[in-house]
């Protein structure tokens, strides 16, 4: 079970998630993955950015700010010989983020690898924090070092797993806890090499920790607690009317996650899909509702378009050659770079007519892209067989998504009719080859006009099948 932020954001929240844990803890072995108390691994970043621009003030202000959220939860939760306990193990971990400021108030940079020892201190206190709760409500649970457990490769601040060196440690340190009856209260979001070098496994990382740690013990099931009523059509956040959907497949969430669904991490599925562990999510605020259940496949729905997703920050970059040269060969060694380079393409346009990709990219990674490519190609933009790179910013991609969609004739036209409607014009557009989702980008400040307009389209209350 792993439990999101703000389903530990308040010692109400952590009060209400242990009782969940607790009474699960009585009829099957429950390991937990916490996340850090909301926001909290924001506010760390800050205040480790704040102090590697030399911002002593704006530390100091992150630091106190981090002592409080944390304090006022102790508070509220403990008191007595408890409350020294955890409040003990709290205040290390604080000394430990202000020592991390003090080096780099100095230093004046870090490398990924320096802010993966700090990043998951947030996961430090909130399991220590969940730990002792659980304790005080007569649940027997030990707090566990996700370094201990989740091995990963050094690819620092979006490290993957090595499954076999996990599953190693995972039977060695957690499944002895279970045989005894004790809950793991693991930190998620991190892990450590092979080397103990602590990394962390990309922002929103719990999920994976959680999907990563139930792969390696062989779980039954990986349920992820969080704050909405499980996957729905579309964010309810942007589509009040979005509905819950009672399972989707492994491959449907997969996309769903890679184009934005912030309710699963992005990673997240693969470890359980590998293993056929079914995966639920469910809230924490609701515990009585169903939830939705991830499974390997479903028979066919008579909905072609399941839901919908946005990636609100992204780029298209356009490359264009001369007419007179091979551009399959350029594009070829482009695609190898970019695979090197560890970059995702959301998706790509290519017409031979042009000339020329349209590259579509998170926009975090367009300097990067856009410098490997003068590099790569520095003869040929000098030579002018490649022309200048065209940068379009402000883009937003919105992924159509269900495995209905195939064979299903009209689609296209419904979706492009609805985005039309609302005079928004479609920058560049792909059809996956497996049919199971349609890409197409727009303008980011009318992405959530769009998502509104293509969910009353194909999944609102008055749309047809
Ligand atoms: P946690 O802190 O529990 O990990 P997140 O904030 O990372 O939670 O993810 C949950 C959020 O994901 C929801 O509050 C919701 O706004 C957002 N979200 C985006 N797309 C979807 C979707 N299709 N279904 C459900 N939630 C979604
Ligand atoms: N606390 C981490 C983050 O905010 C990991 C997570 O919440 O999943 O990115
Ligand atoms: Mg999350």
């Amino acid at each position: 079970m792993k439990f999101g932020g703000t389903s530990v954001g308040s010692a109400e929240r952590i009060r209400e998630a242990a009782a969940i844990v607790s009474e699960h803890a009585k009829h099957h072995e429950v390991i937990v993955v916490v996340s850090a108390l909301s926001k909290v691994t924001d506010l760390i970043l800050g205040t480790l950015t704040a102090a590697r621009s030399g911002n002593a003030a704006e530390t100091e202000k992150g630091l106190q700010e981090l002592r409080k959220r944390h304090e006022e939860v102790l508070a509220e939760l403990f008191s007595g010989a408890s409350l020294a306990n955890v409040r003990e193990a709290v205040e290390a971990t604080l000394s430990r983020m202000r020592d991390f400021c003090s080096a780099l108030l100095l230093l004046g940079s870090a490398t990924p690898q320096v802010m993966d020892k700090a990043l998951p201190l947030g996961e430090r206190m909130s399991a220590g924090i969940f730990n002792a709760c659980l304790a005080q409500s007569g649940t027997r649970s030990e707090f566990v070092d996700s370094a201990q457990v989740v091995v990963t490769d050094d690819n620092f601040g979006d490290a993957s797993p090595d499954m076999d060196a996990t599953r190693a440690k995972a039977t060695e340190v957690l499944l002895p806890l279970l045989r005894k009856a004790i809950v793991p209260v693991v930190m998620g979001y991190s892990g450590a090499t092979a080397e103990r070098q602590l990394s962390t496994l990309g922002r929103g990382g719990s999920d994976y920790s959680a999907t990563i740690v139930g792969a390696a013990v062989d779980a039954d099931e990986v349920w992820i607690w969080t704050d909405v009523d499980g996957v729905l059509t579309a964010d309810p956040r942007v589509c009040p009317d979005a509905i819950t959907l009672p399972e989707i497949t492994f491959a449907e969430a997969i996309e769903l996650s890679y184009y934005g669904a912030k309710v699963i991490h992005r990673k997240a599925i693969r470890p359980a899909m590998e293993r056929g562990i079914p995966v639920w999510i469910k809230n924490t605020f609701k515990p009585q509702l169903r939830g939705t259940k991830i499974v390997a496949s479903l028979p066919l729905s008579n909905h072609p378009v399941k839901a919908l997703t946005a990636v609100t920050d992204a780029c298209l970059v356009t490359l264009t050659t001369r007419r007179d040269v091979h551009f399959a060969e350029i594009f070829g060694r482009l695609f190898l770079r970019l695979g090197h380079e560890h970059i995702d393409v959301l998706f790509s346009t290519q017409s031979s007519s042009e000339d020329s990709l349209g590259l579509v990219l998170r926009e975090q990674d367009t300097e990067h892209v856009v410098n490997a490519i003068e590099r790569l190609f520095r003869t040929e933009l000098k030579h002018g067989v490649l022309n200048p790179v065209s940068v379009h910013r402000q883009v937003a991609v919105i992924a159509v998504l269900g495995a209905g969609m195939k064979g299903t004739c009209g689609i296209l036209g419904r979706l492009f009719s609805a985005v039309a409607r609302i005079n928004v014009s479609v920058i560049a557009v792909a059809q996956g080859a497996s049919e199971l989702n349609i890409c197409f980008a727009v303008d980011a400040a009318r992405a959530n006009d769009v998502l509104k307009a293509v969910h009353g389209e194909f999944l609102g209350s008055g749309a047809s099948a």
